[in-house]
């Protein structure tokens, strides 16, 4: 248990809603405290007996009925789940009430819930309830979070393996094999003698060396962990008219911008996640206004400049039938030191300009693709570039333990600064007593990362992303 479950003691229960707000055929109220079976005696009418009296793991059905004396009002027809203690996920007795979906009955079975003594439950109380009992560690809970906002199935798997405990082992590895360097040095300060210390210090060197290796490995793939949360950014940007508009839709799959021959149709960003051959991309057409109108168009630079500056990569288009001109120019000039390739659409209209001058927009390194949206032509070519260019030529990994969360990757990257530290130190024959420092300074990043030592502040911080009812 960590210390700070023996900080709170959770003794109310807490109740809310647990599917999402709006219409839907089931909704669920979900309690968890050791009032919970109490509550469902209350609120709960079935044949078979008191939901107090059930076993776990079991369904009733039933009506959900607001008792006033001998007068009950029948409020919903309902199944009712019962999860004792302490196999449930909250490690507390949980019920589960499913009545009919949309506002009005959930809402009445919530609020009869709460007369009757449970408390509403504050965003991500049952995940944080699992984790004070010690059921799930932080990164497990923060699993729990990615897994309801995943965007891509590759992300789901990812967070799914978090959420088993994967990142939990490891880190609870490479913590048990700094302890253990701990506890020599620690032994040999107690016990001093000079041939003890060199040896300790050599033997301590080499397997902080093999802790660094391993810590190492797992932060190479943090750039593809963060990929797989949040998407390649890619923008698309380029002068109206030039079919940015139809290259998001070909990318997506789906009508989703726009697409016209008017000039400026296309007045704010769109952004949308889509894959590219199993790749998770976030998409961005900008409005491709270079002289602001009115306000609104305004706002619309300003956005789309931001979401350039912010951008993995751009795809920077330019219209073939036209010649290319001083907006062009303008454009790619603004563009200097981003990743883009170059897409010339159109290609099915009489060619205005030779390569040559597109060329010499850009760099030589950089991809020009040219396509023709219309007759969907050069579009393979086109996602070829944008996966090489976006993964600087590295095959996508989307298996295996992978870090994906930012916290997670500084505080492991501070202990890794730690364990370096402390390697030099040994190496350089300093005094035992800083080298342990070093080390449990590791251990407390490490701590940190799976919560065995996070602060309150950090919890309500991570707990407070979460929707009420997780
Ligand atoms: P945006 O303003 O850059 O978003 O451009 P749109 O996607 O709205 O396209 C502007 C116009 O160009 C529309 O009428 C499209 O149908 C047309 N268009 C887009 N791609 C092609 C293409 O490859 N060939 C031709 N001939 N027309 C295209």
């Amino acid at each position: 248990m960590s210390e700070i479950s023996k900080l709170n003691s959770i003794d109310d229960t807490i109740a809310a809603i647990a599917t999402s707000i709006g219409p839907g055929s089931v909704g669920i109220v979900r309690l968890s405290g050791p009032q919970a079976l109490l509550i469902a005696d209350r609120v709960f009418s079935c044949r078979q007996g008191r939901p107090s009296d059930f076993k776990t793991y079991t369904l009733h059905y039933g009506h959900v009925v607001r008792k006033e004396g001998d007068a009950r009002e029948v409020v919903d027809e309902a199944l009712l789940t019962v999860m004792r203690a302490p196999k449930s996920y909250t490690c507390e007795d949980v019920v589960e009430i499913s009545c009919h979906g949309g506002m009005t009955a959930v809402n009445a079975v919530l609020a009869l819930a709460l007369e009757n003594g449970a408390r509403l439950a504050e965003p991500g109380e049952f995940t944080k309830r699992a984790f004070l009992n010690g059921r799930i560690d932080l990164t497990q809970a923060e699993a729990v979070l990615d897994i309801v906002r995943a965007k891509t199935q590759a992300g789901l798997r990812v967070f799914e393996h978090q959420l088993k405990g994967e990142l939990r082992s490891f880190l609870d590895d490479i913590r048990r094999r700094l302890m253990g360097c701990y506890g020599d040095l620690e032994a040999v300060v107690n016990f001093p003698d000079d041939a003890g210390e060199q040896d300790g210090k050599r033997s301590v060197s080499a397997r902080l060396r093999e802790a660094c290796i391993s810590i190492e490995r797992l932060l190479a793939g943090a750039d593809q962990g963060r990929i797989l949360r949040e998407g390649i950014k890619l923008v698309i940007c380029g002068r109206p008219n030039v079919g940015k508009s139809s290259l998001l839709n070909v990318l997506l799959g789906q009508e989703r911008a726009i697409v016209s021959p008017i000039e400026g149709t296309t007045r704010d960003t769109i952004e949308e996640s889509a894959q590219i051959k199993g790749v998770p991309f976030q998409i961005v057409d900008t409005a491709g206004i270079l002289e602001p109108r009115d306000m609104i168009e305004e706002e619309a630079i300003r956005r789309s400049h931001l979401h350039i500056q912010q951008a993995d990569l751009v795809l920077f288009m330019i219209d073939a039938s036209m010649p290319v001109d001083e907006q062009d120019k303008k454009l790619a000039e603004s563009l200097q030191g981003i990743d883009k390739v170059l897409v010339i659409n159109k290609m099915d209209l009489k060619p205005s300009f030779a390569l040559a001058d597109a060329r010499a927009l850009f760099r030589a390194e950089e991809e020009i693709v040219a396509i023709s949206l219309l007759h969907q032509q050069g579009i393979d070519d086109l996602k070829g570039a944008i996966l090489k260019k976006a993964l600087h030529g590295q095959t996508f990994q989307s298996k295996g333990l992978l870090l994906t969360n930012i916290r997670h990757i500084q505080a492991l990257r501070k202990a890794l600064f730690e364990v370096n530290r402390a390697v030099e130190e040994c190496d350089r024959g300093l005094s035992l007593e800083f080298i342990s420092e070093r080390i449990r300074f590791a251990v407390d990043e490490l701590d940190r990362i799976t919560g065995r030592s996070a602060d309150s502040d950090l919890l309500d911080h991570i707990f407070s992303e979460f929707c009420i009812g997780k």
